[in-house]
């Protein structure tokens, strides 16, 4: 069977590019690692999503999910490694080992957290060292913990989790936080929190679990070590992109080339929405907008394809 639509990720791009496309009657399916994506991991409340004065990202993703079930549209859970053009169709090449072909693409994938990059942070993954804190939060109940990173992020990090650990370090490269005013009064009051700044993270250490930090105070040049049972990593995130190289040019942040209005590739019939595009202002709104616009582009390019076959 071959779909006229395949969408590649389920956060607010890919499912907003999901519900507008079934209702143009496409034959659709939409493959995804997880629901909800970055909104899911969201630490504090939404503010800033119409018709929702605060509303939870797991909450917000579980109406989005609700949403896109009630249209006509095939679903898979599983992650896609490859994209390949066959003839004027596409291949999709999953994780699973399973193929789908379609004729115009939706990449929705956003964006991955970015990693730390130092020795022993792949060791440490799932053992005390996290992506993710409303995922893994409530497992640091009572605990020393470390937030590696001084934006928004971070700082929202560190408030969820003062309400779990017992201390929380926040480390910060750079000589001041980057975090907005209003995160930096919160913490400020937070007695609990307790701000590194000028420290790069040198490397992770630890048994079975993370037990110790080791960081260069960048202003006193001296190598300092730190006992914590934890690590959240939020220094920002890279574009999920690496199963459509080929097809599609990037710009030096790896993220893909677009056109605006249609949100189309260099190549024909594939789109690219939210934050894995160029596009500036990465939003759970602008993100939606883009998936809306991108799903209207796709059934006017497959309008285009049936009236020159016929
Ligand atoms: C900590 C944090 C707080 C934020 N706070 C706010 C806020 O308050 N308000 C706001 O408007 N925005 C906020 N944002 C930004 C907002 O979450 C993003 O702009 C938005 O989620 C982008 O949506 P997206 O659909 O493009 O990508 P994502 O949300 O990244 O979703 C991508 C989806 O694709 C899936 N995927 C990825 N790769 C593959 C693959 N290879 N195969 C299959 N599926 C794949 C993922 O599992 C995920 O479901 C925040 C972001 C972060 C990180």
């Amino acid at each position: 069977m071959i779909y006229d639509l395949i969408i590649i990720g389920g956060g607010p791009a890919g499912i907003t590019a999901g519900i507008y496309a079934s209702r143009r009657k496409l034959n659709i399916l939409l493959i995804t690692k997880g629901f909800g994506g970055q909104m899911a991991r969201k630490a504090v409340s939404i503010e800033n999503y119409p018709g929702f004065e605060e509303i939870s990202g797991a909450e917000l993703t579980q109406k989005f999910e609700k949403h896109l079930r009630k249209q006509k549209i095939d679903i898979e859970r599983d992650e896609v490694v490859k994209l390949k053009k066959v003839g004027s169709n596409f291949l999709v090449l999953t994780q699973s080992k399973n193929r789908f072909e379609a004729k115009a693409i939706i990449v929705a994938s956003g964006a991955d957290p970015r990693p730390l990059e130092v020795p022993g942070e792949k060791k440490f993954i799932g053992r005390g060292l996290s992506y993710c804190v409303v995922c893994d939060g409530p497992l640091f109940s009572n605990k020393t913990v470390a937030v590696i990173g001084g934006g928004n992020s971070a700082f929202e990090t560190a408030i969820f989790l003062s309400k779990i650990a017992k201390k929380i370090y926040i480390l910060e490269y750079g000589a001041e936080a980057k975090a907005d005013e209003e995160n930096q009064e919160i913490v400020k009051k937070l007695k609990k929190i307790e701000i590194i700044t000028d420290a790069a993270l040198k490397e992770i250490q630890g048994d079975k679990f993370v037990n110790l930090i080791i960081y260069q105070d960048r202003k006193a040049k001296k190598t300092k070590k730190l006992k914590v049972e934890g690590i959240f990593v939020e220094i920002g995130s890279q574009p999920a992109t690496s199963f459509v190289k080929g097809l599609v040019d990037f710009n030096e942040r790896d993220e893909i080339k677009v056109e605006f209005e249609t949100y189309q590739t260099k190549t024909p019939g594939l789109f690219a929405v939210g934050d894995v595009n160029v596009g500036q202002y990465k939003q759970i709104i602008t993100a939606c907008g883009e998936g809306a616009k991108a799903a209207l582009s796709a059934y006017g390019y497959l309008q285009k394809l049936r009236n020159q076959k016929n």
